[in-house]
């Protein structure tokens, strides 16, 4: 039963033609499937809309060959033999009673053809997004008028694919109608440039066209930036963004509010917090009639009400708390709070769109996993049997083990040498900006604690030695891993030469308590978070930093992740000294001689301690030596301790390792292959 306060999220809110069953409203997002893994997407939509998602929307729908999104996996509408494929979703999003929308778009400067190869369109002769070595053609009137019939061709289609929503997009630098709109990338003469009103022509009339194309029995929403948080290069929510909204204000049946590009509105939690974006999507709601939905990485339902009653929006927009998970409203429904499994803004999702590869999500190791293999986010296949497990260690990967196994009823024995449980998960969400981190770890301890068939024993190192004492025939080994001091890492397999003139300390020295001493060097080849937050943790506690690395830049990898610029100008703000370019060599009197990646030359540099942000060893001791000892029915190693990575990849490892426990034939490697849409 749902709990009166939480009542209000499960109104209906009217949409133009349509109604949708409740609030909760899963904007457009991408998720590495698109159209290359229809039956993948239309799956993983569908279980959003049977977790209780009124509206459940697709990702960006390309309308014509001339804006194609390749090598990224973005939904295909280019002609009627497109609409099979997006017919799945919008039948398994329909079979829960829910909405489906459709968000299309026409990529503009954001283009680059590399499938079709043909000339990208833009408002101006004008350098395409992405450093790719190529100029858009400004339109003229002719290949306007074209757009705008491409455009109401793809509505017309995604009205015959079944969508009750059809989007006008011109969000996130990615659309040619956002494209005009600006004036940085509008530099027209004709009736389409010049003032704000020619700008946002082209945008008007897709947007009325789309109307009387579709709109009789399909809502017309409109997704745009109201800041794209460049100051005064850009559109602003205290100047023409609202000007914009004022002059559509009533045209659209839907608002749906952003801020640009998407490293602003795919905040991570390192940088923002719950809510981030109200006062963007508040402003909006105060210009129109109309519903609004906005985001803010939504998951808990007093700040949803909140924003609602306080009239920030209509309807709460979700892309990650969806991802993680898909449940989410259903769970609040059903007074289920305790059981959310709430989004920790990492984005790791977000890396896998950027790498064209299925989505994955840290929080939920089903999302991308639906129909390939057959995983669910609340429902797992029963035990086969009565066998009781034993798994060792507490880290993400135990603990999801542990969770998915229980889940199926199995008994489970969880043991944990130290006195907490969360392994690195405990450890890292204390540094700073991780916090949300933690939530990997309550989630599922929590669940672990109410199940009767879960014993955990802290302070229980296992052993070979004294294995047998405990008395299990199935264990699984989830004893993590532990970062190297010696050098070797992803830029250098030699070990590091040093007279041990500098103290050298590694990650996890760090976050177990040892303080560094005098000025600290952190060299990163890790190229992840793990230094930036490491060298933030270092200056609050007093010490001057220098962050080296072989990259070109800070935390290199986190550009996947959205968070690059951002962690590197936090740094530089900071008094961070960089030193990038740069091999670590060796130690020599107080000093760390390093060697350019591109002319060898020499640097030396003085510090008191280095922090080696490198590489990790397995902790496989135990299994190995298990391996040998038999006979144990069955045996396992999961993890970082099988092989270090994300904690992503961890939560994963366990996951699949407690759908396969049992299975005749266990094998990890088999899962069905999408190979598309076939109508024959
Ligand atoms: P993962 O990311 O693979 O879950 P973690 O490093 O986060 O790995 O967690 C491993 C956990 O296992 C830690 O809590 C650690 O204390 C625990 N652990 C490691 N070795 C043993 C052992 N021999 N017996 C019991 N617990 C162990
Ligand atoms: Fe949230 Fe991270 Fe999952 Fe993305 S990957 S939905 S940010 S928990």
């Amino acid at each position: 039963m749902t709990s009166s306060r939480y009542d209000i999220l499960f109104e209906k809110v009217k949409i133009g033609p349509v109604t949708a069953p409740n609030r909760f409203y899963q904007v457009p997002h991408c998720n590495g499937m698109g159209h290359r893994f229809p039956r993948s997407l239309a799956k993983m939509r569908g279980i959003k809309a049977e977790g209780g998602w009124g509206v459940v929307c697709t990702e960006e729908v390309e309308i014509h060959p001339s804006s194609d999104i390749t090598p990224y996996n973005q939904g295909r509408l280019w002609d009627d033999s497109d609409i099979g494929n997006l017919r799945l979703m919008t039948d398994a999003v329909h079979e829960h009673g829910s909405l489906a929308g459709i968000e299309l778009v026409y990529q503009g400067l954001a283009g680059k053809n590399h499938y079709s190869r043909l000339p990208t369109l833009g408002p101006t002769h004008a350098s395409v997004a992405g450093g790719y070595p190529m100029q858009a053609r400004a339109m003229n009137k002719r290949d306007i008028k074209e757009l705008r019939k491409w455009y109401r061709d793809a509505a017309i289609r995604s009205k015959k694919a079944g969508f009750d929503i059809v989007y006008t997009y011109a969000g996130h630098g990615l659309s040619v109608l956002m494209h005009f709109l600006s004036r940085q990338h509008n530099d027209r003469t004709d009736e389409y440039g010049g003032s704000l009103e020619n700008r946002a022509r082209l945008l008007k009339e897709v947007l009325i066209d789309t109307k009387e194309a579709v709109g009789d029995t399909c809502a017309v929403a409109l997704r745009i930036a109201v800041d794209e948080l460049l100051g005064k290069n850009g559109i602003q929510a205290s100047g023409e963004g609202s000007d914009i909204i004022e002059m559509l204000a009533e045209i659209p049946d839907l608002w749906d509010v952003n801020v640009s590009s998407w490293e602003n509105d795919s905040q991570t939690s390192r940088f923002s917090s719950e809510g981030f974006q109200e006062q963007y999507t508040k402003h909006v709601k105060s210009l129109t009639s109309k519903p609004v939905v906005g985001v803010g990485r939504f998951t808990s339902p007093d700040t949803m009400v909140s924003q609602i009653k306080r009239g920030v929006l209509d309807l709460i927009g979700a892309a990650r708390p969806s991802i993680a998970d898909p449940f989410l409203p259903n769970k609040i429904k059903n007074d289920k709070l305790d059981t959310i499994r709430e989004c920790i803004g990492c984005n790791i999702c977000v890396s896998s769109d950027n790498y064209a590869a299925p989505i994955r999500c840290t929080q939920n190791p089903t999302m991308g996993e639906e129909w390939r293999r057959d995983w669910h986010p609340e429902k797992i296949k029963p035990k086969h049997d009565d066998a009781s497990i034993l798994i060792v260690g507490t880290g993400p990967a135990g603990l999801e083990c542990a969770h998915a196994l229980a889940n199926r009823g199995y008994d489970i024995v969880m043991a944990e040498k130290k006195s907490v449980a969360g392994g690195r998960v405990l450890l890292e969400s204390r540094l700073p900006g991780l916090s949300e981190w933690k939530r990997v770890m309550d989630y599922r301890l929590n669940a672990l604690q109410q199940m009767p068939n879960v014993e955990i024993y802290y302070e229980s190192e296992v052993t070979p030695e004294n294995l047998d004492e405990f008395g299990f025939e199935n264990i699984i080994v989830a004893t993590g891993s532990t970062w190297k001091n010696n050098g070797q890492g992803r830029d250098g397999r030699q070990e590091l030469k040093t007279d041990g003139s500098i103290k050298i300390l590694t990650p996890d020295d760090l976050m177990n308590g040892v303080e560094p001493e005098g000025e600290v060097l952190i060299y990163d080849t890790d190229h992840y978070y793990m230094a930036g937050v490491l060298a933030n943790k270092c200056l609050d506690l007093g010490n001057q930093v220098t962050y080296m690395s072989p990259a070109n830049r800070v935390s290199d990898w986190t550009e996947n992740t959205l968070e690059q610029q951002r962690i590197q100008s936090q740094l530089m703000n900071k008094g961070v000294k960089l030193s990038l370019n740069q091999n670590l060599l060796e130690i020599i009197d107080k000093q760390v001689v390093s060697g350019c990646v591109y002319s060898s030359m020499e640097s030396r540099t003085s510090c008191k301690t280095l922090v080696l942000v490198t590489e990790r060893t397995p902790n496989d001791s135990l299994y190995t030596a298990i391996e040998s000892q038999q006979p144990f029915k069955h045996f396992a190693l999961i993890g970082d301790a099988y092989a270090p990575g994300i904690i992503a990849q961890a939560v994963h490892s366990g996951h699949l390792e407690a759908q396969v426990f049992g299975d005749k034939n266990p094998n990890k490697n088999v899962f069905k292959r999408d190979k598309g849409y076939n109508p024959a």
